[in-house]
């Protein structure tokens, strides 16, 4: 099977062959000819699958094909939950539209409007938009949404965690009736086909399992560790496995800054991205990590979200994820496109819950180690697979009505807590 094949023009097929990319991936096949045919599709897909091309290429094709672009008026919409990954969404469309007359922009908050807006006015093909700035800019008429062909919704079920639903619904109703609408999410859990319900018609559904999306192993285990013992146990992992690169999540920028800190002071370097600083010094730190010149970064999970990392041996999480659909994002950074990779957990007793979470949604349990000097002097109990935490419990005996106002954050509330 070849691009060529799937129906893209020679010049798409000749840019991503120029990426190195030899054949498509496995959502790449079954979702390109569906979104070509001008189909709906629900795509359950995680992140190092190949999804982004999955949906820019045939985008591309038929953008290619289609009307030309008119100032303020885009004409397909990626909405994206984070900053990070809207920059490099935008950043694969430039090299996915090479050769092409197709303009793209990345949009997101916490960043000055001016240059977006200006951009707006040269006249942009696709934009890729996190939900808070984009309905800023609309309610300033900077862009208007009656040609757009096709809007994609990417990370459907990280948007709905981060409280970007309000927002989604009113870019949704904003867009034209008869809009193409691709939605690609990690999970489908049933917020997202909520979602999926009011913003899709008549979808073609696809599901890339996790064994036919990249043959990846992961060797997944945690160390039950007391929670004022984890930076001794971090710096004591990290010198003993030297595994070539690690990535480590954590869950507040204080705690990135301070682990950074604690790991220089036992002799290891090693750097932060969260959002207490500035997109560029977040961006060159990426970029070191990237290229190899750092072998340890701590992120926070918001901050990480969307940062294109491929094959990395090992992710370490210092703090477990919430939600619980987090934990499988993470540990997807890991042993990519047939590389072997492990994920290790730090898990104290005060995430014991968390812990039945992640084991409950993976249907599984994860394999627990002590380590000699860190047995925890306050045990982690047993785990329960199947457990469903109290506030859900109420929630189903209440008729499935929540009796907590679902919360909201904005794009700018989201970067200060990340
Ligand atoms: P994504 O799932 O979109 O985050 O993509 C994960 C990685 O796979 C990115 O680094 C892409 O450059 C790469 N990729 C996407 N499609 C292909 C392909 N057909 N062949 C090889 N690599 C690919």
């Amino acid at each position: 099977m070849s691009f060529s094949s799937l129906g893209l023009n020679p010049t798409i097929a000749a840019a991503v062959a120029a990426l190195g990319y030899e054949k498509p991936t496995n959502i790449q096949t079954q979702a390109i000819p569906l979104i070509l045919e001008g189909r709906d599709l629900i795509a359950a897909a995680q992140t190092g699958t190949g999804k982004t091309a999955s949906f820019v290429l045939p985008l591309l094709e038929k953008l290619t094909e289609g009307k030309t672009q008119k100032k303020k008026r885009a004409r397909a919409l990626i909405l994206v939950p984070t900053r990070e990954l809207a920059i490099q969404v935008n950043n694969s469309i430039k090299q996915y539209s090479h050769g092409l007359p197709i303009r793209s922009m990345a949009m997101f908050g916490g960043v000055d409007l001016a240059p977006q807006k200006q951009a707006l006015i040269e006249g942009v093909d696709i934009v890729v938009a996190t939900p808070g700035r984009l309905l800023d800019l609309y309610g300033q008429r900077a862009i208007y949404f009656e040609e757009m062909e096709a809007v994609v919704l990417d990370e459907a079920d990280r948007m709905l965690d981060l409280g970007f639903i309000e927002d989604i619904n009113k870019v949704i109703a904003r867009l034209p009736d008869n809009i193409q609408t691709l939605l690609f999410s990690a999970t489908l859990s049933n917020p997202v086909r909520e979602l999926a319900r009011t913003a899709v018609s008549d979808p073609a559904e696809i599901t890339i399992t996790k064994h036919s999306a990249s043959k990846r192993e992961i060797s997944q285990w945690l160390i039950t560790v007391d929670k004022d013992q984890k930076s001794a146990l971090l710096s004591q992992l990290l010198n003993e496995n030297r595994w070539e690169q690690v990535l480590i999540f954590i869950e507040t920028k204080h705690g990135a800054a301070k682990l950074v800190t604690q790991l220089e002071k036992r002799g290891i370097a090693a750097d932060a991205i969260h959002g207490g600083r500035s997109q560029a010094a977040r961006e060159a730190v990426f970029e070191k990590f990237k290229s190899g010149q750092l072998q340890y970064l701590v992120a926070t999970g918001v901050a990480a979200r969307g940062l294109d990392i491929e094959g990395l041996p090992c992710v370490i999480n210092y703090d477990l994820p919430y939600p619980e659909d987090e934990y499988v994002h993470r540990i997807g950074r890991t042993g990519r496109a047939g590389a072997k990779g492990e994920a290790v957990s730090l898990v104290s007793k005060d995430n014991f819950k968390n812990l039945c979470m992640i084991e409950s949604r993976m249907g599984h349990l994860i394999e627990r180690r002590e380590i000699a000097g860190f047995v925890p002097k306050k045990p982690v109990p047993v785990s329960i697979l199947n457990y469903v935490p109290k506030a859900k419990r109420q929630q189903t005996e209440n008729g499935g009505r929540s009796e907590r106002a679902p919360q909201r954050r904005t794009d700018k509330r989201n970067s200060r807590k990340s």
